[in-house]
Order: structure tokens, then sequence, then C-alpha cells
């Protein structure tokens, strides 16, 4: 049976992650407001503000829109602890039937909303919003998100190329999301790896309505290998590999030095020597790093900090969900 034969109303909430987005705030979720009421009538909505430790008036805004309307509520967390936590802080203060992730810049456009909730409608778990084309992004931008999804898929066969955090998910989705133990989150990586039901609806990207984009060259950087090394340990293996090749080339070298040596013209060999040791020690230094990289992260792990931590006084959520 699908869900629109049953009379029962659905409840979904949309969880919009904030941060320091106090720029057109206001005028964005207006505009998501509108689109809701496209949606059929058997589906009830609220929004869920998660603030991401802003630091300019983007939680006043929300509170006084929490005042002024009931379907709307706002969590406050107590610095910025990234998008992925203000991510699953949201699903963990939601009982909704589902949920849709999306940004609060408008670059995730509401217009898709009916569409998405006409496919939970129809059975489909997991609801994705995939970008035909980065072309609002820099240049730049494109070459490096290309290359890191190029590398991502290669090294972990998901298949995320132009996926997106927009996404709908039915409760079984979110209850598996938040059985999961590990704290280094990747939102879209693990949506896909779970394996729910999925339909897919193609979108171009507007470009950014108001502030700029939280994520500098660095962040970005850093965020990509926290994704790709929290999916797949196959960095490890190659480090064996390029042990097997410079094993290979010192088996080549040694012939060659010992020949050299038994046919008397030993001395010639000191650009070979530099080379080697650049060569074995770069090999070396670079396998240590990632090998550290990877230890780095088992050590947060086993620390088991909290995802996010959330300041009450400042929260305004319904008196049926109060912070965890
Ligand atoms: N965001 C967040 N915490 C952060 C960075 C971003 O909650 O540390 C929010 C941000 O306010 C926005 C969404 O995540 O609603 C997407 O951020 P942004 O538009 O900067 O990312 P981009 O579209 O450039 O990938
Ligand atoms: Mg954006």
């Amino acid at each position: 049976m699908t869900i629109q034969d049953t009379p029962t109303t659905r409840h979904l909430t949309l969880i919009i992650p904030v941060y320091n987005e106090a720029d057109g705030l206001r005028r964005h979720l207006d505009e998501i407001f509108c689109q809701l009421e496209a949606l059929p009538a058997f589906v009830s909505t609220d929004l869920l503000i998660v603030d991401d430790g802003s630091t300019d008036t983007t939680p006043g805004i929300v509170q006084a829109l929490c005042a002024q309307r009931s379907d709307i509520a706002l969590l406050v967390l107590n610095r910025n602890f990234g998008k992925e936590a203000a991510i699953m802080a949201g699903l963990d203060h939601t009982d909704a039937d589902a949920v849709v992730v999306m940004d609060s810049d408008l670059q995730h456009p509401p217009v898709l909303l009916p569409k998405m909730v006409e496919l939970w409608s129809s059975g489909v778990d997991v609801v994705e919003a995939v970008k035909i084309s980065r072309n609002t992004r820099s240049g730049l931008y494109r070459y490096f998100a290309n290359t890191f999804y190029r590398l991502f898929d290669a090294l972990t066969g998901l298949g995320l190329h132009n996926h997106s955090d927009y996404k709908l998910l039915d409760r079984k989705v979110i209850e598996a999301y938040r059985s999961l133990p590990e704290r280094t989150r990747f939102f879209r990586g693990l949506v896909n790896w779970m394996h729910f039901p999925a339909a897919q609806i193609p979108f171009e990207e507007p470009a950014r309505e108001a502030g700029e984009s939280k994520w500098g060259a660095l962040r970005l950087l850093k965020l990509s290998w926290q994704s790709i090394s929290s999916f797949t340990a196959l960095p490890l293996q190659l480090v064996t590999l390029l042990g097997g090749v410079t094993f290979l080339i010192s088996l080549l070298l040694g012939a060659k030095a010992l020949y050299d040596k038994l046919s008397g013209q030993a001395l010639d060999g000191f650009t070979t020597v530099i080379l080697l040791l650049l060569i074995i020690g770069s090999v070396l230094m670079f396998s240590l790093g990632l090998l550290g990289s990877y230890v780095a992260r088992i050590y947060d792990e086993i620390k088991a900090r909290p995802h996010y931590l959330i300041d009450p006084g400042k929260s305004r959520l319904p008196a049926t969900r109060k912070a965890k």
C-alpha cells in the first residue's frame, strides 16, 4: 500500500543547517514556506533550523520567526561544529515521518519539494536531488569537485558524482543513519552506502542568493580527505604497492651497482645514491603521514565525543521535542 492510500496525515520536517546566514535568511525562508503550500494536503510540514554556531544575527532572526509561527523550530549549537554535525542534530530532534535536508541559501531549489514528496508517497525511501552541473561555481572549484568525486568513486565504488545533501529521507532511513556509530560523517556518502530504495531528481544549481559560501579551499581539502578516509582504507594498501615498486627499483639499481663494482667502475654512482635517498625518504614520509591520518581518525572515533552540543537557552523547540 502506498502512503497516498492511507488516510492519515504524514509529517515532514525540513532540516536547514545555517551558519552566518543573516543576509537574506528571512527572504529565503519565505520562499521555502511559499513552496510548502504546493505540497499535497496529506502532508503537514515544519521547519527545523539548526544554527551551527553563527556569530552574526542569524539565531535572533530565527527566534523572531519562531515567535510568529508555530511551524518553525530552532536548535542552536554551542559553536560551529560543521554542517555534518548540524544535520545530525536536526535528525536527532525530529519525530517526523520523513525529513528533507536542504541548504538555506536557495542553492537547493525549494521548487523540487512537491516532486520529492510525490516520489516519497509512491514508496521511495530516499529522494536525492542531483546536480546537473556546477556551472555557477568557479572553474577551479569545478575542477577540484570533479577530481574529488572521481577519486572518491574510484576508491570507494559508491558513485556520488554530482550528488548533493539535498535529500528526502523516510523515517526508517533516519533511524538507520542515526544508528551508525561513527563520528566522522559524510552525509551524502553514508546515505548512498545504506542503499535504501532511492530516486533521483536532477537540478541545475543556482548561484548563491546572498552571503558567501562557508567553504574555503583548505576546509574543502580537509573535508575531502576526511570523506575519503572515512570510507576506505585503500590508500593504506597503496602504500604496500608503493613499497613493492620501490623494492623493484632497488633490485634493478642493486644489480647495476653490483655489476659496476665487479667490472671495476664503481665510483660514479653518486647521483643515483642521492636520488635513491630522496625517493625512499619521501615515500617513507608520505606513508607515515598517511598512516598518521588514519591513526588520528581512530583516535577521534575512540574519544567518542558527542557530534554537537546544544544551547537550550537559545533553542526554540516544541514542548514535545526537548533538546537531547
Ligand atoms: N553550513 C553550516 N555549517 C557550516 C558551513 C555551512 O551549517 O560550518 C550551512 C550553510 O549555512 C548553508 C549550508 O550549510 O545553509 C551550505 O553551505 P554553503 O552554501 O556555504 O556551501 P556550498 O553551497 O558553497 O557548498
Ligand atoms: Mg550554498
